[in-house]
């Protein structure tokens, strides 16, 4: 047998040990289905262009359709014409960048996920409160650079356990933790352990900063991964809870694990000897990638796949007002 690469399938013994595992949950969050659709309506109503500040949600394809669209990606405000639409990303953005919109009289529609929000308010009130915050994440993070925005004072970054012997606080009896939304349950967990040794009165957040979308896609991809040869993971190289997926699956008893963009970089020699293979998606991708690798694994020979359910989802969340307010009018008018 030979691919359309011309690369020859080593095939098993017997192709009834093949099985193809498909992770439920998976793919579009409340708040990515959001923000997407955030951008998707300011286009219908406002005319192109709409600028949008950063990826709207870190995905490729995501933002090569909007682009078609006639969505502006750009990078900081002073690329966008003084007065015009712009979206700012679902990962959030720091009071200096509301500050900077007001400036250039830009009109703004935000679509930051309500579950990043929900951080920047415990880091404004922990703040108030006067706690040294150690917020764990990513240095250079969208949703890192706009939560520490909010108290850039009280807030240091720290990105692992091992940071934690450098950390130095005014007083160790008033310091609080928070985190991004998109990481590693367990690895933050050990971070807070670390912190708490030094810190034993810590504060703890009032409810966990890990979203319920990046915990449901780490608890399905366990599941399934213990079981799998391969794992592939369907997600952009700058989306943190796809490359944590890939991680918590090799955590989780993966032989192999791998993220891809789409089925066209799957590479053949992955499947060598493969006979379960486990396909998830990260909280950015739309479904129809995922449908694009599980055709190319049936074309080599897997057979159809079965969805292994660990949680149901039902969260939705409603536009930002700004926007619910220009589209009655619309309606009115
Ligand atoms: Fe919101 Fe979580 Fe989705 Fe990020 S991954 S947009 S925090 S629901």
């Amino acid at each position: 047998m030979a691919t359309d690469l011309g690369t020859p399938i080593v095939l098993p013994a017997d192709d009834s040990d093949r099985a193809v595992l498909l992770a439920a949950p998976r793919g579009y969050c409340a708040g990515v289905d959001r923000a997407v659709i955030t951008v998707e309506k300011a286009l219908d109503l406002y005319g192109a262009p709409v600028y949008v500040r950063k990826q709207i949600v870190h995905n490729r394809h995501v933002v090569a359709t909007l682009e078609a669209r006639g969505a502006i990606f750009v990078e900081e405000l002073d690329e966008v014409p003084e007065g015009a639409t712009v979206v700012f990303s679902a990962h959030g953005v720091s009071p200096e960048v509301h500050r900077q919109a007001d400036e250039r009289a830009l009109k703004t529609i935000d679509a930051t996920c309500p579950l990043v929000t929900k951080v920047h308010h415990e880091a404004k009130r922990f703040a108030g409160e006067d706690y040294d915050i150690l917020l764990i994440g990513h240095a250079g993070h969208e949703e890192v650079e706009g939560t520490a925005g909010e108290a850039p004072g009280h807030i240091q970054l720290v990105q692992s356990p091992e940071d934690v012997a450098g950390v130095v606080v005014r007083d160790p009896s008033k310091v609080a933790w928070l985190s991004q939304t998109t990481l590693s349950v367990d690895e933050t967990m050990a971070t807070v352990a670390a912190i708490r040794e030094r810190f034993p009165e810590l504060l703890d957040p009032p409810s966990d900063d890990i979203c319920y979308a990046t915990q449901n896609r780490q608890l399905a991809v366990k599941e399934i991964a213990r079981e799998s040869d391969l794992v592939i993971v369907v997600g952009s190289g700058n989306s943190s809870n796809s490359v944590r997926l890939v991680e918590v699956a090799l955590e989780a008893g993966a032989r192999a694990a791998h993220r891809v963009d789409d089925a066209t970089e799957i590479q053949q020699a992955w499947l060598e000897g493969v006979n379960t293979v486990s396909v998830t998606s990260g909280a950015s991708v739309p479904e129809e990638l995922v449908q694009g690798v599980l055709q190319f694994l049936a074309e080599r020979g897997y057979p159809d796949a079965r969805a292994v359910h660990s949680a149901e989802e039902s969260l939705i969340f409603a536009l930002p007002p700004e926007l619910r307010r220009d589209l009655r009018a619309a309606q009115q008018g």
